[in-house]
């Protein structure tokens, strides 16, 4: 008998049972693919990141008595397409059993299970054990009730996992302290000089030249920054624990164009290829927590605890509760396409130059970057979620579908019609000027709503109101902005209007 395991690119669970036991009976195969990395155009640094991390994936695994065979994307006999491959592979090294983890993206379930149908041979799929949750138990949960709230998803997983908890109670007498995360950025506060690996990753960068795969963005080849090992993953968890810990809670909303990561973990990456587990990470953030007690508060380990325990594991159950209808949903019906700067970082508005230079330089920008600039500014623009969805799923570092999905379409440009946010997340230039440094050096005057240099978000927040005003007519969470909107002198509602649609007119100019 010899059995052949399939490993996916984002599976690289060091501590996955599979290799519990070494057996020359069993053969781990591992490719970097063409379907992998054309299905969308991904940035450099992400393409890089999964190879490398693939790669000393792969010596970990030799260096531990397992048999692998791995395809580099320059190897000649690599296909390049999943289930040729695995035929190919099954023949030649006369496979008995095929085996694979599940994959957490949709495509490539089904791409999997039809597979397994062709085989003459029998086939089994396990757990990818990195998940707090089984990819069903958010539907189990909701089923019966009327609204999809994370909140209470959230508390109950706290329950279930005894996190932060004092029997069925939520430690220091709170479930939430969301509203201790909502602060502008104070300059007193030093922010520690973020982690970097400085890795030479100018051979694999010529490499995925030399296949002509195009991608977005770009990379200093000489200092790559981001983990690519289990080693360098426990690194960042340890970085944060120890320098970012203390004031993330306190800073998470915040927005600093000096600076761009501020107290954020940047373990999303080493998160969703699986080098880390989310419950290793929390294990060592309250543990750090508890031994630190006099510094560091509890609202700051809620406030992450949260973003892993109840945000990450809910969007994965929203997705495979959703999908595949979800990646279609259109709820507001947006047409618009994105304008050229989302590849150039090239506008007049800081806010905007700011989160798409960074999210080109470093593929990486955070939560509220990615939520009140980016996409409240797609959203108010009415872009179609299909262009917008495109550019997050290759521009950021840790971008699989079925984390980017739920965020992108339904979070951040309400497409699902209200699934995950109760409200969509829009704003005007006052938000952005609240929470940040932006609006201080931007041509654009955030105070100004009608003027040749007013704040485009202005007039294109009560527009975007106004054309939707039937999507959100009976949406409470939106009644007070609606009754705003009808007090609006109509002649004032004209004008604005009016400023907001030449503005999306000349979109390529803001
Ligand atoms: P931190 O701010 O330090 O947070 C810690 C961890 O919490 C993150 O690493 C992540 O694993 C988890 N987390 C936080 N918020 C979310 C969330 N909303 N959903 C899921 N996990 C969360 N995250 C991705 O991992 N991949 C994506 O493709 C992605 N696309 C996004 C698109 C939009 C429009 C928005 C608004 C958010 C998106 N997020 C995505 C969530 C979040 O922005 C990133 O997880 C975070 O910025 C990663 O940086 P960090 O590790 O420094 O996070
Ligand atoms: Fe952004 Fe408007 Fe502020 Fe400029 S003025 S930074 S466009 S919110």
């Amino acid at each position: 008998m010899k059995t052949l395991r399939l490993i996916l690119g984002d599976q690289l669970n060091h501590e996955h049972s599979w290799f519990d036991k070494k057996s020359n009976d069993v053969l781990y195969v591992m490719a970097e693919m063409r379907q992998e990395t054309d299905y969308v155009k991904h940035h450099i640094q992400k393409v890089v990141a999964f190879f490398l991390s693939m790669r000393n994936f792969a010596s970990h695994l030799t260096d531990n008595g397992h048999q692998v065979r791995y395809y580099k994307i320059s190897d000649k006999d690599n296909l390049n397409e999943l289930t040729a491959l695995l035929s190919n592979l099954i023949s030649k090294e006369k496979i008995t059993h095929f085996e694979y983890q599940l994959p957490d993206e949709y495509r490539l379930d089904v791409q999997l299970k039809d597979f397994c149908k062709t085989l003459n041979i029998e086939s089994k799929s396990f757990d990818s054990e990195h998940f707090y949750t089984s990819r069903t138990e958010l539907a189990e949960f909701f089923e019966g009730k009327k609204s999809l709230l994370m909140e209470s998803f959230y508390r109950e997983m706290r329950k279930n996992h005894n996190i932060l908890t004092v029997g069925d109670l939520p430690l220091g007498g709170k479930w939430n302290f969301d509203h201790q995360n909502r602060n502008k950025y104070k300059e007193e506060v030093p922010i520690p000089f973020p982690l970097q690996f400085g890795t030479d990753v100018s051979d694999i960068v010529k490499e995925i030249e030399e296949q002509k795969i195009k991608t977005i963005g770009t990379i200093n080849s000489k200092n790559f920054e981001w983990p690519t090992s289990r080693k360098q993953s426990l690194e960042v968890l340890d970085y944060f624990c120890e320098h970012l810990l203390e004031h993330f809670g306190t800073y998470q909303d915040a927005l600093y164009s000096g600076h761009k990561y501020l107290f954020h973990s940047r373990i999303s990456f080493a998160l969703n290829s699986k080098m880390i587990s989310p419950k290793e990470v929390i294990d060592a953030v309250i543990a750090n927590f508890h031994k630190n007690e006099d510094a560091i508060e509890l609202s700051q380990v809620e406030g992450f605890v949260r973003q892993i325990l109840g945000w990450r594991e809910y969007v994965r159950g929203i997705y495979w509760k959703e999908m595949p209808e979800y990646k279609t949903k259109n709820g507001l019906e947006n047409t618009g396409k994105l304008p050229d700067y989302f590849w150039t970082g090239k506008t007049k508005m800081k806010c905007l130059q700011h989160a798409l230079s960074q999210s080109l330089d470093t593929a990486y920008a955070h939560h509220i970057q990615r939520l009140m600039v980016i996409g409240n500014f797609t959203l108010l623009t009415q872009t179609h979620p299909d262009e917008v969805d495109e550019w997050y799923l290759g521009v950021y570092i840790d971008a699989i579908e079925w984390v980017e999905l739920p965020n992108t379409r339904g979070m951040s440009q309400y497409a699902d019609g209200g699934i995950i946010a109760t409200k969509p997340y829009v704003s005007s230039g006052s938000y952005i000027n609240k929470m940040s440094n932006y609006c201080s050096g931007c041509h654009y005057n955030v105070k100004e709503k009608l003027t040749d240099n007013a704040c485009p978000f202005n007039s294109l927040y009560w527009h975007f109101l106004d054309e939707k005003k039937e999507y959100f007519a009976n949406n409470h969470r939106m009644a007070m902005m609606m009754s705003l909107l009808k007090k609006m002198k109509p002649a004032e509602l004209a004008a604005t209007k009016e400023k907001a649609i030449s503005l999306m007119e000349n979109i390529e100019n803001l």
